[in-house]
């Protein structure tokens, strides 16, 4: 067993974390104030090869497989989840359905500048109606000679506002049962009929963009069919085991985060004539926050061990999202108590991560679905 980063994802991570403290931490305020993600940081990132890390070279990846792209995912999470989240769409279920299923034309297309970050990606599954229960989506893309129109209504996308490119789950066959007649589309910004309809204002991630959109008789070249025409939920659901073990490191960054600097404050806050960090009560919740981040970080990096060794992971991968949410949680819960009235002041960053976290259990798979997979795969 080898429980340490490897050499290469040592450098990575010293790398992206200095990155971080220094090109994304002074974007934090006021990208959260205008809740506007400041898209320049996809070229800047790009250039730096830090974005989609997980690709293979020859579309510019950096090869560094799901291990790397967590540890880019933590650090960037680390100093602000809003800004990690897009960083997380662009190397995840915004692109890699083109990069396992496109065409050639589509990864030279799409990847190649998703991962120079010159085309910013986007992915649209949920509808009003339909959530946890992905394959009761309405929308539909009819196809009509070279074209496929397509009409329906997405709602809280990530990256909604501001993408290049979304890649949307559609009925092309409803003859077919749900696994079976729903595919993946792409869809370029600026396609008449697709329309950004209203941008959503969030208790937390606030500056990442979260839009709703709609399709209006919105055509488009049948070459945009992502893969096989009525395959695309099995690629969504394939996809989603890579997307909860990302989703852990988002988690681990924000817990991490407010960890860290409730570790300082409890040392340097003096009540009573001493640090509060002296109390047992507050050094034993100090300790319980490092034991559920030491664990969830263990669980997460071993489904992504899994993963990146071709080896079976689904339950592997819900756990560590399950677990490392909740620890998210927990851990900015009582980041929030240790800093007491000052925790609930906005001058400090502790309830920007105490609503980050909120957002934790709900996307990627509820925590409910989670353990739907969970006992699924236990056999229940
Ligand atoms: C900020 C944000 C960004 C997002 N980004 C994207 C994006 O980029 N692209 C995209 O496609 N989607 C995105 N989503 C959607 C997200 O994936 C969904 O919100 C999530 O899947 C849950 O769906 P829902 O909100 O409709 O809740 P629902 O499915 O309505 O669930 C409501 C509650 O019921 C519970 N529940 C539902 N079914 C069951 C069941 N069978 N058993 C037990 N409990 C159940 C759920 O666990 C939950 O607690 C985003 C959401 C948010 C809030």
């Amino acid at each position: 067993m080898n429980f340490a980063l490897s050499d290469e994802h040592k450098m990575l991570q010293t790398a992206v974390r200095s990155f971080a403290e220094k090109e994304i931490a002074p974007l934090v305020e006021e990208a959260e104030k205008n809740q506007k993600f400041p898209v320049h940081l996809y070229k800047k990132m790009g250039e730096l090869g830090y974005l989609c890390v997980n690709f293979p070279s020859q579309y510019g990846g950096a090869e560094a497989g799901v291990i790397g792209e967590c540890v880019v995912i933590e650090e960037a999470c680390r100093v602000c989840a809003g800004i990690g989240s897009a960083i997380m769409l662009q190397s995840g279920i915004g692109t890699t359905i083109i990069l396992d299923y496109g065409t050639e034309e589509q990864r030279q297309k799409y990847i190649v500048p998703a991962v120079q970050g010159e085309k910013i990606a986007a992915f649209g599954l949920t509808e009003p109606g339909a959530g946890s229960d992905a394959a009761s989506i309405q929308t539909r893309a009819e196809k009509k000679g070279d074209y496929y129109v397509i009409n329906g209504r997405k709602t809280f996308i990530t990256c909604g506002t501001i993408c290049d490119f979304i890649l949307v789950a559609a009925w092309t066959d409803r003859s077919q049962k749900p696994g079976k007649g729903i595919s993946v589309i792409l869809v370029e910004k600026g396609t008449p009929g697709f329309e950004v309809t209203r941008k959503l204002d969030k208790v937390g991630f606030l500056s990442s963009e979260t839009a709703e959109l709609v399709f209006e008789d919105c055509r488009v070249p049948v070459e945009n069919l992502v893969g096989e025409e009525g395959r695309g939920f099995k690629y969504l659901m394939g996809s989603l085991t890579h997307g909860r073990i990302t989703h852990s490191f988002s988690s681990i960054g924000i817990a991490q985060a407010a960890f860290d600097e409730s570790l300082r404050y409890a040392g340097d806050r003096e009540q009573f004539g001493r640090p509060i960090g002296k109390n047992q009560a507050v050094a034993f919740k100090l300790a319980r926050m490092a034991m559920q981040i030491n664990a969830a970080r263990l669980m997460a990096y071993h489904a992504a061990w899994l993963y990146d060794n071709g080896l079976e992971c689904a339950k592997e991968a819900s756990m560590a999202k399950l677990f490392a949410s909740e620890t998210a949680v927990n851990v900015t819960n009582e980041a929030m108590h240790i800093f007491g009235g000052y925790g609930y002041m906005t001058e400090y960053n502790i309830q920007r991560y105490w609503r980050d976290a909120k957002l934790r259990p709900i996307t990627e798979g509820t925590s409910e679905i989670q353990q739907m997979v969970i006992a699924r795969e236990l056999g229940l």
